[in-house]
């Protein structure tokens, strides 16, 4: 299921214009005076945070690790890749949810270069998400792209939308994990997994 593909085509996208007059709208809706001087300039750059913040959606995280890879013959041992940062936006609130993303993999024809990992970490974020399925999402495209013995993705991530509305917990924080292959037939390979992000750094 790739979200992408089903946004790209069935929708038209709106004009810069259209866009900007739906931000006043929303101020507005806020409140405030679209016209005052403070304001004037903010629909502009608002919409030009968003080609940059949901730039995901025009990214193809099977391309950026079709690019890979084959340099690494002779390691088939685990390969974690721990504290890739994030910023992303959920889907119910357009708020943002910033944390951290734990990858792991057995390599099997070969692995990628460890910026590629947080290429795909970043392409998802940069849309609008549910954690647990932004994980998911980094974990299919992994297995696709790599073809590992398994893959484990772990999230951490706190969630501006319960820090600062609705239930207001400051500080707490959501984990999520998806587990493929070895990592999902095998426990003994999660806690190496677990074991390895919590080990001395
Ligand atoms: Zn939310």
């Amino acid at each position: 299921m790739d979200e992408a593909v089903k946004i790209g085509p069935a929708i038209v996208r709106p004009t810069r214009q259209e866009a900007e007059a739906a931000v006043r709208t929303l101020l507005a809706w806020a409140g405030d005076n679209p016209q005052r001087e403070g304001l004037l300039d903010t629909p502009r750059r608002v919409v030009e945070a968003y080609e940059e913040l949901f730039a995901g959606y025009e990214a193809d995280p099977d391309e950026a690790l079709r690019r890979v890879f084959r340099d690494v013959e002779g390691y088939a041992d685990i390969v974690v890749v721990r504290d890739i940062p994030f910023v992303s936006h959920c889907e119910h609130h357009i708020a943002p949810f910033t944390g951290k993303a734990h990858i792991g993999y057995y390599p099997r024809a070969g692995a990628v270069g460890l910026s590629k990992l947080a290429r795909v970490v970043e392409m998802f974020a940069r849309r609008l998400q549910t954690q647990e399925a932004m994980t998911a999402q980094i974990a299919e495209a992994i297995e696709r792209g790599l073809n590992p013995r398994g893959v484990a993705v772990m999230i951490e991530a706190e969630h501006s939308c319960m820090s600062m509305r609705g239930v207001k917990k400051v500080g707490a924080s959501t984990v999520t994990t998806e587990f493929t292959g070895v990592f999902r037939t095998d426990r003994e390979e999660q806690r190496r997994f677990l074991d390895l992000l919590r080990a001395a750094r």
